[in-house]
């Protein structure tokens, strides 16, 4: 089956087969890399460079975030569809189909300006140095920094892995949801202990002298909100250990990253149809389409679709299968207008096509010349145009809706018998 990829933020790097999300200083002196969705089911690392990428603002050095190296695996919501890619870093068969994401990863590695890398997991259980049970002992991997050795020989900064490791350690053990979540250090002493994490990401960055920690939260955790809290404390830490200063629109705590982690922002669709994509419904019915060469553009990182085999798009946000499209095809018109007028409380406002606009009570969409108007969900007695027409919230059929709270519709403009946007009318409680 085909995977569709389409980012938002890839425009300048569509070569790469994941999405690099650059912030800050081209010429810092510092740039920490952080890499999620390795494994693609461990959400807590993809979701946390997510919200990293796109609430967080650099003021001092850079940060780079690749919130989902290992794409196809994330919407799988498996481990690796093709195998372990945390295992393909030191020998990779030419013929592997995460050739490529290995190849690229490794070069955005290696770049000079890339001064620390972490690499983002959920692991198994609570790591603890003594066997308590089957959930906390000495080869459980949840809530530890992980290194592969004590130092890297390196006469460059941050070559002290261990006491890097234990100062986030400490740090995150300030601010613990739940004693038992503590976190600890974890050295696999990879060298000569660890065979298969020779394989790893990390231990290639090392073995390149290059600073490299893995962070692995608990999948044992309560909440995919707790996972990503953890997460979001370790990189903060080590945005202050490499000096990449930092401002967040948001307060850390777990009632606000849970209303991060549920918001799924916007799906455009050539650039002609907005779709409002937190609380969309399951399956969309008649979406304007063209039969090939659609556009998806996502304005989350984790955004991505999936055509299945009968012709409808499955729509990703990671792991999460939010909704399934099924498209009705149109010709797309020539020279629409990127603009409508709209009447709300007797005053006129200007509405982008496309773009979600908010009303309260009623709305009028006015005429314009050559385009008809489809309010779809409202039936007009007066013909097939509904503009010039004052549609309350009353009158439009709720199973029309694109959301599960029947507040959200679509204003489709259409040309003779093609296609020419479509708008969102949002109706505030
Ligand atoms: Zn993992």
């Amino acid at each position: 089956m085909k995977l569709i990829l389409f980012l938002l933020f890839s425009a300048s790097l569509y070569a790469l087969p994941f999405n690099l999300i650059k912030k800050g200083d081209e010429n810092a002196s510092s740039t920490l890399l952080v890499i999620g969705g390795i494994h693609g089911n461990e959400p807590g690392g993809y979701f946390a460079a997510s919200i990293l990428a796109t609430h967080y603002k650099i003021e001092k050095n850079a940060l780079w975030v690749v919130p989902n190296l290992n794409a196809p695996s994330i919407q799988a919501n498996k481990r690796g569809i093709n195998g372990d890619m945390n295992r393909k870093f030191h020998k990779i068969a030419p013929n592997d189909p995460d050739t490529n994401r290995v190849k690229q990863i490794k070069k955005i590695i290696l770049s000079p300006k890339v001064s620390l890398v972490l690499n983002l997991h959920d692991g198994h259980g609570f790591y603890r140095k003594k066997y308590q049970g089957s959930i906390f002992n000495p080869n459980a991997w949840g809530q530890t920094c992980v290194i592969d050795q004590c130092e890297i020989n390196t006469t460059k900064r941050f070559a002290k892995l261990d006491k890097i490791a234990n100062s986030v350690k400490n740090s995150i053990n300030k601010k613990l949801i739940k004693k038992h979540h503590a976190f600890d250090v974890k050295n696999t002493n990879t060298k000569f202990d660890d065979e298969a994490m020779r394989k790893s990401l990390t231990f290639f960055a090392v073995t390149h002298n290059k600073p490299a920690f893995a962070i692995e939260t608990s999948k044992n955790l309560t909440s995919l909100t707790q996972k990503v809290f953890y997460q979001l404390l370790a990189i903060e830490e080590f945005m202050k250990i490499t000096g990449v200063k930092y401002q967040r629109d948001f307060n850390m705590n777990i009632e606000n990253i849970k209303k991060l982690v549920q918001n799924y922002g916007f799906l455009y669709i050539n650039d002609k149809i907005v779709l409002n994509l937190s609380d969309i419904k399951k399956t969309l019915r008649f979406i304007p389409l063209k039969s090939i060469h659609n556009t998806f553009r996502f304005t989350h990182p984790l955004g991505s679709v999936k055509r299945d085999k009968s012709g409808f798009y499955n729509i990703y946000i990671g792991n999460k299968r939010l909704t399934a499209l099924f498209p009705q095809y149109f010709e797309i018109a020539k020279d629409c207008p990127v603009t409508t007028t709209v009447l709300l409380n007797k005053k006129k406002h200007k509405v982008k096509i496309p773009s979600e606009f908010f009303v309260k009570g009623s709305f009028v969409v006015k005429r314009m010349d050559n385009i008809r108007v489809n309010v779809i969900g409202f039936s007009s007695k007066q013909g097939i145009d509904e503009s010039e027409i004052r549609i309350p919230y009353g009158r439009l059929n709720k199973s029309y809706s694109i959301d599960r709270n029947n507040l959200i519709y679509r204003v489709e403009f259409y040309k003779a018998n093609e296609f020419c946007g479509m708008s969102l009318i949002h109706f505030r409680k």
